[in-house]
């Protein structure tokens, strides 16, 4: 059903990564109305869907933490002022009416109406590439997966892991230590990526087979319970018994809808000056989507650019009110 969200916002955060959901946060301290519309069917970005389990280890005063973790704690802090979070939307129209407020649309008709507008969208929307097998989609979700479960969920599986990037021998090697088996296919001989990786996956127990794919899968109820992979050198195949399946074929991003909205870009990202302001007055874009000198794709850098954003976005919605700056210790969060 389509919706319509008729009532207008100070400040909508398109994207819901660590830099929209802190942005989200910054801006309920500042008591603006606040909206994050999120693509994926969940918030966190880049982090829960590359990097879940792995250690972040370059954000002040954290020593380390894990992916999952900072999602966590970074929802727990972006909902403190209870902001409307619309997920399963990519945003793909945005206009301005002539009373000045945004009009943002969705792929699935609804609209969204703001004040201002923050772009929080990382390199765009993260859509991985499918395996190419006709009947892969009956799978998919069950045992078939393209961003991998927690690591438990495979313990004592046989895993067949598809790719050859640095993603899918990460996951062979880590997933060698947990699984019963784990077996590699990947359509090239020469694996790109860090070469200590790959030697440690070739010393492993890990069953590497190259050049194969998956060329066939059959299964019942949803299950996928063998796997047919081709040799692409001698083009014979052969069956394998298996639990699981992780596809790693890498991701496409699909900045596309943005790149139409008339606001100065480079290279796929969004020039802004020192206030965050994009080419278009009261569009704001933070993290890694902002470009700017010196700009460094890391998670503590969106958390600088959220706040000014927030500063400015509050000053382009009260041109005649004064912004004193806020420290979160003068905030009465009792309130
Ligand atoms: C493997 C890997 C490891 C990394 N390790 C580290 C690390 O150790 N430390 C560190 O600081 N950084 C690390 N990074 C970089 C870090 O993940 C990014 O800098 C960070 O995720 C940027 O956050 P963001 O919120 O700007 O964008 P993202 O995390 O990309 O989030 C953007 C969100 O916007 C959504 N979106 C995009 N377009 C639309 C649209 N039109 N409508 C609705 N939603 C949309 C996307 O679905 C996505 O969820 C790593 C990155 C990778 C890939």
């Amino acid at each position: 059903m389509v919706n319509q969200h008729h009532e207008i916002y100070d400040v909508t955060i398109v994207g819901g990564g660590p830099v929209g959901l802190f942005t989200a946060f910054y801006s309920g301290m500042r008591e603006m109305k606040t909206k994050i519309i999120e693509y994926l069917p969940f918030l966190g970005g880049k982090v829960p869907y590359f990097y879940p389990e792995k250690m972040i280890r370059d954000i002040g005063g954290i020593p380390n933490i894990s992916g999952e973790k900072l999602t966590e704690q970074l929802v727990e802090q972006a909902m403190t002022f209870n902001p409307s979070v619309v997920l399963n939307e990519q945003c793909t129209e945005l206009e301005q009416r002539d009373d000045g407020i945004f009009v943002l649309k969705s792929d699935n008709g609804s609209m969204h109406y703001t004040r201002t507008v923050i772009l929080a969208t990382g390199f765009g929307t993260l859509k991985s590439i499918k395996l190419d097998v006709a009947n892969a989609n009956e799978f998919e979700g069950n045992n078939l997966h393209y961003t991998p479960k927690r690591m438990a969920h495979y313990k004592g599986k046989h895993v067949l892991i598809s790719g050859g990037g640095n993603s899918a021998v990460d996951w062979a090697n880590e997933l060698g230590a947990i699984a019963d088996q784990v077996t590699l296919v990947y359509r090239k001989t020469d694996f790109s990526g860090i070469e200590s990786h790959i030697s440690k996956m070739k010393n492993s127990s890990v069953n590497v087979k190259t050049p194969y794919i998956i060329s066939g899968l059959s299964g019942k109820s949803g299950q996928v319970e063998q796997a047919e992979l081709r040799n692409l050198e001698t083009m014979k195949t052969e069956s394998l018994s298996i639990d699981e399946i992780i596809v790693n074929h890498g991701f496409e991003i699909d900045i596309g809808p943005i790149s139409r909205w008339g606001i100065q870009m480079e290279n796929g990202t969004i020039l802004v000056n020192g206030n965050m302001e994009t080419s278009i007055p009261g569009i704001f874009a933070v993290g890694d989507i902002a470009n700017y000198q010196h700009k460094l794709p890391l998670i503590a850098g969106g958390f600088n650019d959220g706040p000014i954003a927030v500063n400015r976005a509050k000053q382009f919605i009260h041109p005649d009110k004064e912004l004193t700056h806020l420290f979160s210790t003068n905030y009465d969060f009792s309130k």
